[in-house]
């Protein structure tokens, strides 16, 4: 556990920078007030990847969630991880008209059913607030059409690039990515007229039109499998829940590498600190802001 000092800054952080964030419930909420977060991805092998992000969002707070997997059988193993969360083929999910925001990419794979989704998605401009990462990503890298169809966008985008996705949408290498942290943000926010979170130690986030803010929070422990995808879950949640998109962003970040430093603390870190547990953090933490 944190020392109170550790504690006591943390909120006066939290409550200065991201004030929505810290709210407290409405005494007479429901869980559609709470918003409904659609996720997308999950192949086969790749199920994992969707469900910490699924898990780490209701453990953020939003009201429902969906996974929409990229296989044709669900895997029912989902059912007793988390029997909070409802299951659908991504197919039967774009149909769906009760989705707050839509986060697509998490062990998504880059196949042909990938393809087709995102195609699809991107063709619809108006829809809700979109983030994409990991495999949306590199989908999106390898076509034009798909870009141009995303800076057309009405609704917010986000885009959480690791510093390897951002080097292939840029078309460069990682090692120019990390030489320049900053521009290579701007460069995406700019293109893709999105919001860029660009991962990795100190994540920049990127408003559209180029304004920087750099997370301090964080650790090592964070350099794990699955430590994205819980990353994706708790942004998309907190984007329902209606927190305006820099917050959601911001305080994301830092409420993810915020969670490490309190395992850390409590001695689960930062080696063979797993993906899973940030998502218990997290609301430990967000319960106290
Ligand atoms: P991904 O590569 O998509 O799984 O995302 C990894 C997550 O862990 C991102 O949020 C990174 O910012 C974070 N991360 C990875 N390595 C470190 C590190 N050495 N220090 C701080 N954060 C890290
Ligand atoms: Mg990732």
């Amino acid at each position: 556990n944190p020392t109170p000092e550790q504690l006591n800054h943390w909120q006066r952080h939290a409550r200065s920078a991201f004030p929505a964030l810290c709210r407290p419930r409405a005494a007479n909420s429901h869980k559609g007030s709470h918003g409904t977060l659609a996720l997308v991805g999950g192949c086969v092998g790749m199920s994992g990847a969707l469900v910490l992000a699924g898990s780490a969002a209701l453990k953020s707070g939003c009201g429902k969630v969906w996974l929409g997997f990229m296989q044709t059988a669900l895997p029912l193993p989902v059912l007793p991880q988390q029997p909070e969360i409802m299951l659908a083929t991504a197919t039967d999910l774009a149909q769906r008209t009760d989705i707050t925001a839509c986060a697509v990419g998490c062990g998504m794979g880059t196949g042909a059913a990938a393809a087709a989704w995102l195609a699809a998605l991107l063709a619809q401009a108006d829809k809700p607030p979109l983030l994409l990462d990991a495999d949306a990503l590199n989908l999106l890298a390898v076509n034009p059409v798909w870009q141009h169809h995303l800076q057309q966008r009405h609704g917010d985008t986000l885009l959480t690039p690791h510093p390897a996705e951002a080097a292939r949408l840029l078309q460069c290498s990682t090692q120019a990515i990390e030489a320049n942290r900053p521009a290579a943000a701007q460069q995406l926010a700019a293109r893709f007229r999105a919001w860029v979170v660009l991962k990795g130690r100190h994540t920049l986030i990127t408003s559209p039109s180029g304004q920087i803010s750099q997370n301090h929070s964080g650790n090592p422990g964070l350099a794990t499998a699955g430590s994205g995808d819980v990353l994706t879950g708790i942004i998309g949640s907190l984007l329902v829940q209606g927190i305006p998109t820099a917050q959601a962003a911001i305080g994301g970040v830092w409420l993810h590498g915020t969670a490490a430093d309190l395992l850390v603390a409590g001695g689960c870190g930062p080696i063979g600190l797993t993906a899973g547990e940030l998502a218990d953090a997290a609301r430990w933490l967000r319960n106290r802001l």
